[in-house]
């Protein structure tokens, strides 16, 4: 629908507008004709303006009515001519187009805009459409009432839905389609920006992403790199690591010290004792102790009380170490039931990318199978037991910090990306939650 009267759909408008016969509507006018008109209104305006000016200090001003005829009231009854329909200005009686959510479209006088504003039809028509993208880069606004019917022929009401952002180290940035991007990636931009910027703080403590290029400018006048920032628009992964702390752990914090990364230690209760200092780095470098349980039971066959007395029995021993408790369960062998979420009562925590690194005992293979099946949002299953593993980890640290991965722990994970971890619920990604 388009141009609707809108006077005949709301007759109350129309009651509260003076008395007036309805305008004819000019159609197919010669240019001659529109000349003539406009300097006919011209001419009339140049009359009201100088009759106006000249009442003034009579104590009376102009008013108009919606047929556009000028009256001069007493300046005190001007009020009460409003309420009646009339308008304090020529301008009021400008045709504007006001738009409505079902996207029909009306002409009303400027001056009764906000009176159908209250009626769902703005002259603002950002507030009854939406920005809507294609993968083509085209854009359409659209009615408020059809973007369902849009999103379903594959439109976007998220431009980061159809463009990507890309970056280069010297700063360069530019917005190309996302069907264009990969051709640009392989031309040296990234859609990653921590991979050619840093976020650094100035001496007086104010933060800044800094491209690659410019670091050491920054470097050199006093700014230092924010070592663990977490950008939550831009990828990261969970790495886990179980049944630790082991001889080889220490390694592998150092590894994630210097890329500046964190990974979560699902720890065995018994090995706490043997190796504190292990799990104190951990939690000093950023790392997340969390709960193994203490002897690496099997929780359905244990049953769900011995498993939430080995649970607590770990996280006790862990709060000795560095002064809180574990906040995450991950079951042994992957085996748990209703009755040992509710009684464990901590967010289980499962994995999405099992690298069968306890079965190969092999590094490449490990390497292998994160770097090539890693995506944001992942939890992917270690075992920093097995030498194999933390050597596959020394790679995989800097090989996923390099192509733009934030390595967070499982409670920064679901913090950022699913608003935390709820108690008894089983995460296996940021997606699959059950
Ligand atoms: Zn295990």
């Amino acid at each position: 629908m388009d141009n609707t009267d809108i006077y005949e759909e709301y007759p109350e408008l129309r009651e509260i507008m003076p008395r007036q016969p309805r305008r004819r509507k000019r159609r197919g006018m010669s240019n001659g004709g529109k000349l003539l008109i406009l300097l006919v209104v011209m001419a009339a305006a140049a009359a009201i303006l100088g009759l106006g000016l000249s009442l003034a200090s009579g104590n009376t001003e102009i008013i108009y009515g919606a047929d556009g005829a000028a009256r001069e009231v007493p300046a005190g009854e001007v009020k009460k001519y409003l309420a009646e329909g009339w308008y304090a200005s020529a301008s009021d009686l400008t045709p504007v187009k006001l738009y409505a959510e079902d996207g029909t479209v009306v002409t009303a006088r400027r001056g009764d805009a906000d009176k159908l504003a209250e009626r769902g039809y703005y002259a603002d028509r950002a507030k009854a459409y939406t920005a809507m993208y294609n993968d083509d880069g085209r854009t359409l606004y659209v009615p408020n009432a059809l973007t369902g019917t849009y999103k379903a022929e594959g439109w976007h009401d998220k431009l980061s839905d159809v463009v990507s952002v890309l970056y280069k180290s010297d700063g360069s940035k530019m917005t190309v389609p996302k069907a264009q991007a990969a051709a640009y990636i392989e031309d040296g931009w990234t859609d990653r920006l921590l991979k050619v910027a840093k976020k650094m703080v100035s001496p007086e403590g104010k933060e800044e992403m800094v491209f690659n290029d410019n670091v050491n400018a920054y470097l050199d006048s006093g700014w230092t790199i924010i070592k663990r920032v977490i950008d939550p628009d831009q990828p990261m992964v969970a790495l886990t690591f179980d049944d630790g702390p082991g001889k080889y752990t220490p390694a592998l914090l150092d590894c994630l010290e210097k890329n500046n990364g964190a990974a979560t230690f699902f720890v065995l209760g018994q090995l706490a004792n043997t190796y504190p200092d292990v799990i104190k780095k951990a939690s000093e470098i950023g790392c997340e102790v969390a709960n193994h349980t203490w002897d690496h039971l099997n929780a359905t066959s244990a049953g769900a009380e011995k498993t939430a007395e080995s649970v607590r029995r770990t996280s006790d021993a862990v709060r000795e170490l560095i002064g809180k408790g574990t906040a995450l369960y991950r079951p042994c062998y992957g085996a748990y039931n209703k009755d040992v979420l509710s009684a464990v009562n901590l967010p289980a925590i499962m994995w999405s990318i099992d690298t069968l690194d306890w079965k190969t005992k092999d590094a490449d293979a490990t390497y292998n199978a994160v770097t090539t099946k890693v995506y944001d949002g992942a939890i992917i299953l270690m075992h920093d037991i097995h030498e194999a593993t933390v050597n596959a980890a020394l790679r995989i640290i800097p090989k996923l910090t390099e192509e733009g991965y934030q390595l967070v722990t499982v409670s920064e994970l679901l913090e950022y990306r699913c608003g935390g971890a709820e108690n008894a619920k089983v995460y296996f990604d940021t997606e699959d939650i059950q």
